[in-house]
């Protein structure tokens, strides 16, 4: 059921479907703050962190505000990493989808002229990283015209990268008449001075963690030689035997060599780093999500904005080296207020790297002896069963609003001279279905993808099988990929 709060905010019936299947009860206080305002078209600055609900913050009312109608895009969400914008492009996805909301994600590293294509058609929202936001401005494959929102998305981060004179590049090209959004953990004066810049009378927002993550997180120190890091970290697994790790580690050689130690012991593991190639970044990135293994070994690629939930144990195999990764990687366990456990390894040249942490997070991680032989042998059974049975599988997190929805592939495309036009023509002829049935269409070169909505799939579907579209029987099959 959805509380009264977010009807407070007159949205649609859509959204709110999406909303309550999504299970949000009510809003987080960033959204009670963020919601209305940008509802009424206000500029708006927010210091919160990720965890505080800041996505749908942004993604409800920009959902709501958009017009179905028009086909150019109306909102840019620009983001500092690939997988941070496939995640916010899943998010407006899920909160638009019974609005039929079309969400494009373009990043670097993957291939432009498919990006150029999904550009082509209707799309509501496109979130982007910022280089390759700039390739699609500058050769007119990104039609910014209509651009009414725009929301710049961890905004230090994004500093921090470098990427501050290419956000500039981008917000000057826009059209000066819109709503922009600035969401930030922290507000260096570099990005105050962006928002002095580009954004009229905005509204301040600031959500203190009421229980702050290093807070919430039992941390943990234990000193060790370099060479003997292997053999501490066997020993730890097997006490602490934790239903999902990441091991972090400073370099993509590390993440290699501990991997390789971990798969030799037969550890249900997999591995990250910027070296790998996007898409087994995001496959290992997704299948960790939904629990198919349970240690992953990573580089600070996977220490930010994403979001996974009841990582039970992070362990920093090397300590980080700045006091702010050290905040982010352990903000991997401990979400959405749960309790979390961290170990860092600290070998004796690195003390100086730990008083940092200390001061940074204004306290003292105590310090652990290592497990004693006795306790390890205790617990290798327990840890034997568990590496020797399957983790248990998790929902993805749309994957409810799915359910009352199937998408069905044509084997008729752009080639064919099929428009969306014909689709919805067709469907709307059938009996019991109305355009409030028809998700989102994607008409490729030699097929079409469309999603019919409100359980009436299997009714489209089998109709299809008899009703000629565009004066032809055609192919129409489930697509299982959806
Ligand atoms: P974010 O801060 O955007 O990374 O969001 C953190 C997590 O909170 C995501 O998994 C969201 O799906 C979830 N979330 C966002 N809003 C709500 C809400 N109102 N109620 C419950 N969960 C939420």
């Amino acid at each position: 059921m959805i509380k009264s709060d977010f009807n407070d905010y007159k949205l649609s019936s859509e959204l709110l479907k999406s909303i309550s299947m999504l299970n949000f009860e009510s809003p987080t206080r960033v959204q009670e703050k963020v919601i209305p305002a940008v509802l009424e078209q206000k500029d708006i600055i927010v210091k919160s962190q990720t965890g505080s609900g800041k996505t749908a913050a942004f993604a409800i009312p920009i959902c709501e505000l958009a017009d179905w109608d028009e086909n150019k895009p109306q909102a840019l969400v620009i983001v500092p990493t690939r997988e941070l914008a496939i995640q916010v492009r899943e998010d407006i996805f899920n909160i638009g989808r019974f609005k039929r909301i079309k969400v494009s994600a373009i990043y670097g590293k993957s291939p432009f002229y498919i990006q150029e294509k999904e550009l082509k058609q209707k799309t509501h929202v496109v979130v982007g990283t910022p280089g390759r936001i700039i390739d699609h401005i500058e050769r007119g494959t990104f039609d910014i015209a209509k651009i009414k929102y725009l929301i710049i998305d961890e905004a230090d981060e994004m500093l921090n990268m470098g990427f501050i004179e290419q956000i500039e590049a981008i917000i000057s090209s826009l059209p000066e008449e819109r709503v922009t959004m600035l969401l930030s953990a922290t507000m260096p004066r570099d990005i105050e001075l962006l928002c002095s810049k580009y954004m009229k009378e905005p509204l301040h927002v600031e959500i203190e963690e009421q229980n702050t993550a290093t807070d919430r997180i039992s941390q943990e120190i234990y000193t060790v030689d370099q060479r003997d890091k292997i053999k501490l970290l066997r020993d730890i697994t097997i006490v602490e035997n934790p239903d999902s790790c990441i091991i972090f580690c400073n370099t993509q050689q590390k993440v290699n060599e501990v991997y390789n130690e971990l798969a030799k012991l037969n550890y249900t593991c997999k591995k990250i780093h910027g070296g790998m190639e996007q898409r087994d970044r995001l496959r290992v990135m997704n299948d960790f999500k939904l629990g198919y293994f349970r240690y992953l070994v990573a580089t600070d690629v996977a220490a930010r904005g994403i979001d996974i939930d009841n990582i039970s144990l992070v362990i920093n195999y090397d300590i980080p080296q700045d006091a702010e990764s050290y905040v982010h990687r352990i903000g991997r366990t401990g979400r959405a207020s749960k309790e979390g456990r961290a170990i860092t390894f600290v070998t004796q040249s690195e003390s100086k790297l730990l008083k940092d942490i200390h001061r940074y997070i204004g306290k003292e991680i105590p310090l652990r002896e290592r497990p004693e032989k006795q306790a390890v042998n205790n617990s290798k059974q327990e840890f034997a069963e568990k590496i020797n049975t399957a983790p248990e599988i998790k929902e993805a997190k749309g994957a409810q609003l799915g359910k009352e929805i199937m998408k069905l592939h044509i084997n008729a495309g752009k080639k064919t001279k099929m428009r969306p036009v014909d689709i919805v023509g067709t469907l709307c002829n059938i009996k019991g279905m109305t355009k409030a049935d028809i998700g989102i269409i994607n008409i490729a070169d030699v097929s079409t993808f469309v999603e019919i909505l409100n359980n009436k799939g299997e009714l489209v579907y089998n109709e299809l099988q008899k009703t000629p579209i565009k004066g032809r029987l055609r192919i129409v099959s489930k697509d299982i990929f959806q």
